[in-house]
């Protein structure tokens, strides 16, 4: 009998395991079957390894400690917190804003209670609950009326597909982009029915080439922000109220699809301008639309603003039933609106909060990161992300660690219990405080410790 033969023969059974102390109490704490699951795979694969002669350790306290670990990682959720150490502050990979302490508890409240999310209480009748940022919209923008769908990309599906089904739409040339994810502006348009109609250049369109291109089957002219990319040079886009006063000669619908859209000035932080979505209102389009959760920092919806009659057809739309948002998602809007009808945003909401964190505050901490676990600071950069702003940053401080294998450290950041993602440049691993929270600070420096 070789030597294999002998290791493999020495693997104890399911059932020897099953009466160790330790299994028992893992049993307590969690199931039968998910505790047999765990040691069968144990098991499973320490012959695997046998038979391959890749080494393992085989005697009881290994096995037992690799079933616990199995155990852990198994019943672990798949969606997890993680501090987000790129300085990316909307990263769509690592779940876009993070909610204010207002937003987080009025999601706690709905989810624990009955509430009159369709109930009138006024009536003691049946409600909509289409109805309930309106109000909070109406005053922040200056529109008529409003309506919350799922996310920014079914607010452009329920306006094409109800009001320029079998129609046509145009466009500029310029404004046809992917906004990440595969989700490009013809294709939406297609799925919803409506025809494109493409006019003026990449690089310059005029208002004279949208009214050249209307015809009788015209229902709309669309503008898409750039949100993700940047055209200089000898570039030309009709001003919005151009558009929006053609659209109104001819009868039709001017949209602007603001992507993230903002209620802030971001060039009051050193940034580009982003256009405002009270602009766009003032600019006389009939619909608005943009998303719940980049620069307005709330939770993921698609929020549609506009003319009482346009927004009226968007909730008459069977769409509009299969794209509604639950209840969770409304008491964070809510919260995370009237942050700004209180203006307290900077104070209170996350992504505000990031953008205007001073320089002198990003740097102490990563002096502070720098004490406790070595490492140097130097100059860098953050980016809001997420579809806005593309190219602009905001000058920040980094903790660089250097080490001769950076994408190992990384690797083990994010295996930490709290998982840590950072970036690497130059070969060191570096990581912006800006983007992590202060609550996370401890987990984050035991990360590092263990990782470096
Ligand atoms: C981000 C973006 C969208 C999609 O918004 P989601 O809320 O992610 O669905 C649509 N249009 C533009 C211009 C965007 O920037």
């Amino acid at each position: 009998m070789n030597d294999k033969e002998a290791r493999l023969r020495r693997l104890p059974s399911v059932d020897s395991l099953l009466g160790q102390t330790p299994i028992q109490e893992l049993i307590d704490s969690h199931s039968r079957e998910l505790v047999i699951d765990s040691i069968r795979q144990t098991i499973d694969s320490a012959r695997q390894a046998i038979v391959d002669s890749r080494p393992v350790e085989t005697d009881l306290r290994a096995l037992l400690s690799r079933v616990e670990q199995h155990l852990r990682e198994s019943t672990r959720p798949s969606l997890r917190p993680v501090i987000n150490a790129t300085g990316v502050i909307i990263h769509t990979n690592l779940g876009r804003a993070v909610l204010s302490v207002a937003a987080r508890e009025a999601m706690l409240a709905a989810a624990s209670s009955y509430n009159n999310l369709e109930f009138d209480l006024g009536t003691g009748k049946r409600g909509s609950r289409l109805s309930h940022a309106g109000q909070l919209l109406r005053a922040l923008t200056g529109a008529e009326d409003a309506v919350v769908v799922n996310n920014n990309a079914s607010a452009l599906v329920l306006i094409l597909s109800a009001l320029a089904q079998d129609r046509e739409v145009v466009i500029s040339r310029g404004q046809l982009v992917e906004i990440g994810g595969g989700f490009r502006i013809p294709d939406i348009m297609r799925e919803s029915g409506a025809h494109l109609v493409e006019v003026g250049t990449t690089n310059r369109t005029r208002t004279a080439d949208f009214a050249a291109a209307l015809s009788e089957r015209a229902a709309m002219l669309l503008r898409v922000h750039a949100s993700n990319f940047k055209q200089v040079g000898f570039v030309e886009q009709p001003p919005l109220s151009e558009l929006a006063a053609l659209a109104r000669e001819r009868g039709l619908l001017a949209v602007d699809d603001l992507g993230s859209g903002t209620l802030l000035d971001t060039a009051s932080f050193g940034l580009e301008r982003e256009p405002t979505i009270q602009e766009s209102v003032a600019a006389g389009v009939d619909l608005v639309c943009f998303s719940g959760d980049k620069l307005l920092g709330g939770p993921q919806a698609g929020i549609i603003v506009g003319r009482s009659g346009a927004i009226e057809a968007l909730k008459r739309h069977p769409l509009a039933r299969a794209l509604r948002v639950d209840k969770l998602t409304y008491a964070a809007l809510i919260a995370t609106l009237q942050h700004y009808r209180r203006g307290e945003a900077l104070k209170c909401i996350p992504v505000w909060q990031m953008i205007s964190r001073p320089l002198d505050d990003i740097r102490a901490r990563a002096s502070f990161w720098a004490e406790a676990v070595g490492g140097v600071i130097i100059e860098g950069e953050s980016t809001v992300g997420g579809g806005s702003l593309p190219g602009a940053t905001l000058p920040t401080a980094l903790l660089a660690v250097d080490c001769d294998a950076p994408d190992l450290i990384t690797a083990r950041l994010r295996q930490a219990e709290t998982p840590v993602i950072a970036r690497i440049a130059d070969g060191r691993v570096l990581l912006d405080p800006r983007t992590v929270l202060p609550a996370q600070d401890e987990a984050l420096l035991q990360a590092l410790q263990d990782a470096i």
